[in-house]
């Protein structure tokens, strides 16, 4: 009898949920505890299908806009964070807001209000339309100028002697995103650099694990997370531009296993807005397909946000340090 083929299932570690996300989805947990009826909540709390899915089940009502929500009544913002404009619009309307944005992303937020103060013209390093770069855009629309490469970079049309600074979207990396600011460098060599607390660590440890994957020689990455999870694509175009093949998943239902027959050893993970339980569904199928699994830790993470000061109970008022 031919001996039996070994299929080994790699699985990154950190993976999937983040700081700022178990923080966003706590927002919304306590609140939903505290019984607040209804609950609306300002975009999807994270990019997340099965995340957002839950708490729909559980009565929470989610919103484009805030003019879909009554007055006076209870909103929570995104953990992608929100442009003054909605702010603004949330007191008008006596909205009761708890916000449940990252703290990294407000770092990002406070950054562009200070270079802008500065007369600094700020470039945003980021993807259009992405729920975050709308709001960071929005704390300084007429000084601050998105870019998504490094060619992008040649055609920006500042008066000569411009001091610009810039920052970049928390879903990149600081690989990802190093020909963009050495262009920026090189064309404005007084450039002002962020400080490097303003990087996310997730982001960049996730994408550290996979590089680990690739490594260990994974012939394909299974990454789990929403097709509009940017975390999520950036972890399948990691292992793609290291010439392996990486597909988005939601969930085990997206798991085609005749597609992974060839192989012997593929990689798993998951985007920071990815529930693990949903990892732990899509290790189950791949076991009962009689592949082996087992653990690639690169780094123990640490970090927690605390809650928003208005949702801490007395005890972690005191024991917990902004
Ligand atoms: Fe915050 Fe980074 Fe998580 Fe985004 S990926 S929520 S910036 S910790």
């Amino acid at each position: 009898m031919p001996a039996k083929l070994v299929k080994r299932l790699l699985i990154a570690s950190p993976r999937g949920f983040c700081a700022g996300v178990e923080r966003a989805i706590a927002v919304v947990d306590r609140l939903l505890d505290q019984a607040v009826s209804p609950l609306y909540v300002r975009k999807e709390i994270v990019h997340n299908l099965a995340v957002v899915e839950d708490f729909r089940r559980r009565g929470v009502v989610f919103v484009d806009d805030l003019d879909e929500i009554p007055d006076g009544a209870t909103v929570v913002f995104s953990a992608h964070g929100i442009s003054p404009d909605v702010r603004r619009e949330a007191e008008r309307r006596s909205l009761r807001t708890i916000d449940a944005t990252c703290p990294l992303v407000t770092r990002v937020h406070d950054a562009v209000i200070r270079y802008s103060a500065a007369d600094l013209q700020v470039v945003l390093i980021g993807h259009p339309g992405h729920d975050e770069v709308l709001g960071t855009m929005g704390e300084a629309p007429d000084s601050i100028t998105l870019i998504t490469d490094k060619d992008d970079v040649d055609r920006l049309e500042f008066p000569p002697h411009t001091r610009v600074a810039y920052v970049t979207q928390t879903t990149l990396s600081v690989d990802e995103t190093l020909d963009i600011v050495q262009a920026l460098r090189n064309r404005f060599p007084e450039l002002v650099v962020p400080p490097r607390s303003d990087i996310c660590f997730a982001t960049q440890n996730r994408q550290d694990a996979v590089k680990a994957l690739v490594e260990l020689g994974i012939e394909h990455l299974l990454v789990v997370g929403s097709a509009n999870s940017s975390n999520s694509m950036r972890l399948c175009e990691v292992a793609q531009k290291l010439s392996v093949p990486a597909s988005l998943v939601d969930g085990p239902d997206d798991v085609q296993l005749s597609r992974l027959a060839d192989h012997s050893c593929i990689g798993l993970t998951a985007g920071a807005s990815a529930p693990e339980h949903l990892v732990a569904a899509v290790v189950q199928k791949l076991r009962d397909a009689d592949w082996q699994s087992e653990q690639i830790l690169t780094l123990e993470e640490e970090v927690r946000f605390s809650l928003p000061k208005e949702l801490r109970d007395d005890r972690e008022l005191r024991d917990t340090v902004e």
